[in-house]
């Protein structure tokens, strides 16, 4: 009887190492690039208290009504949920650490959420996010500045067709005009709504206009706006950010529509969003949340953030640089025989001490196969060691692939080392092939 094999859970993935190798490589330069704009990192908790969610993200939202993975600790009965999205936790931490009191934050962290969806392209169950919040400034230069930033990211990686779209939600006050006039007028057109605009009719109006189904359009184009309710300060908050975008050209379109899945922002919103992601086209979102620290029990203090969708980010990358090759050791190390063995080890050791990768063979062979392998690993040296190298304190070092010549046109040929020259003669030689 054969037992039944485990899977993964749906829509929650494994990482492969071709796919984890990228992925480092694109954290290492999402991490410079965070630093370069005075972000500090933040590792958060992957599980919070669900009321959390619930106050931060609102009740009446695709998220907390149905996308949240909730469950009871059973040891103490405490409500608990996998974090949906990194806000809030992160929120939660500055109020619970006063982070904000003395100075503005900028903050970033990593890592996973888990959301309830149908998994299809680009829509994980387990997804991953880059969190970008800055808490405590008040005016729209920072609203401006994390704009800018995605503009870079894009640009240092690459993306030129990732576009940007902008809009505000006003405050408070002004939203609450315009759903008046929202409410009425999807009253008024009851027949043409579909269930879901139905239910969020009096809880969340403004989420109808975020609607997905192709048959409500025409019906969201003709809405009232709210951008005829904005005050004189929310105008000019949007105005100042836009200004900047135009200074740094950044191109933008203007989406009146975009509302965001998420109830706590107000004023500045954005998304950008690739064409070549289907439907899934969103890479980047974000806007402002003055209001979220404080509905979350904190002192009054005002936000502004963005997440970048880490699948979907490497998923245009991948489409635009082809197979993304993973960078192989510098040394593959051919032991055989006890004593040989036993010096291999200690060589492989001492290599690592001078900063070089090293693949040690385990698991035996003879010659012929542990060479076989030394050439599928793709290093370009291999050490070979055998009785005879040992009871001298030697080991053949052996370029693997001399097809790439060298900067000065000598080709290095396999020869006999002394162990303590080793790592000087391996680096000389990576050396020289480094510019090829
Ligand atoms: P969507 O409209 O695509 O559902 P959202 O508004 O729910 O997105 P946010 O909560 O703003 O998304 O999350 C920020 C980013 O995280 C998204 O722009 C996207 O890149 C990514 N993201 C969100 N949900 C998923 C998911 N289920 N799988 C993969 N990436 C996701
Ligand atoms: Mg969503």
């Amino acid at each position: 009887m054969s037992l039944q094999k485990i899977q993964s859970v749906r829509g929650m993935n494994d990482i492969l190492p071709d796919e984890a190798e990228f992925w480092e490589l694109l954290e290492e330069t999402l991490r410079r690039w965070l630093k370069m704009y005075g972000y500090r990192p933040l590792r958060l908790p992957i599980v919070e208290p669900t009321p959390l969610f619930k106050r931060a993200i609102g009740e009446a939202t695709d998220i907390v009504e149905k996308e949240m993975y909730s469950f009871i600790d059973s040891l103490n009965g405490e409500a608990l949920t996998l974090r949906p999205e990194g806000t809030a936790g992160c929120a939660r931490a500055v109020i619970q650490h006063n982070l904000a009191a003395q100075h503005a934050q900028r903050l970033y962290y990593f890592g996973p959420m888990f959301r309830h969806e149908r998994p299809q392209k680009g829509r994980y169950r387990q997804f991953h996010q880059v969190g970008v919040e800055a808490f405590g400034f008040p005016g729209p230069d920072v609203d401006a500045e994390q704009i800018l930033m995605g503009a870079r990211l894009w640009n240092d990686l690459g993306l030129p067709d990732i576009s940007l779209q902008l809009n505000t939600l006003g405050q408070a006050a002004e939203r609450s005009r315009h759903r008046a006039e929202l409410i009425a007028y999807f009253e008024d057109h009851r027949l043409h709504l579909d269930d879901d605009a139905q239910r969020r009719l009096h809880s969340n109006p403004l989420r109808i206009l975020d609607s997905k189904n192709p048959t409500m359009q025409a019906l969201i184009d003709g809405a009232p706006r709210l951008f005829d309710h904005l005050g004189e300060q929310s105008l000019a908050h949007f105005s100042s950010v836009q200004q900047v975008l135009r200074d740094a050209g950044v191109p933008f379109t203007l989406n009146p529509r975009l509302v965001r899945g998420l109830d706590y922002y107000n004023l500045t919103v954005f998304e950008w969003v690739s064409d070549r992601l289907g439907a899934q086209g969103t890479v980047c979102a974000g806007g402002r949340y003055d209001g979220l620290v404080q509905q979350l029990g904190g002192k009054p203090t005002v936000a502004c953030g963005f997440a970048i969708g880490v699948e979907r980010l490497a998923a245009l990358l991948r489409d635009a640089d082809g197979e993304v090759k993973a960078l192989p050791v510098d040394v593959y190390l051919v032991h055989q025989g006890e004593a040989a063995s036993r010096l291999a080890a200690r060589v492989a050791e001492n290599l690592r001490d001078h900063g070089l990768d090293v693949l040690f063979h385990c698991g035996g062979g003879n010659f012929k196969s542990q060479m076989k392998k030394a050439d599928a690993s793709g290093a370009p040296v291999a050490v070979i060691i055998g009785d005879d190298e040992a009871a001298v304190g030697e080991a053949t070092f052996k370029p693997l692939r001399n097809d790439l010549g060298t900067d000065d046109g000598t080709i290095d040929s396999q020869r006999r080392v002394k162990v303590d020259q080793l790592a000087e003669e391996i680096t000389q030689h990576l050396f020289r092939q480094d510019d090829d």
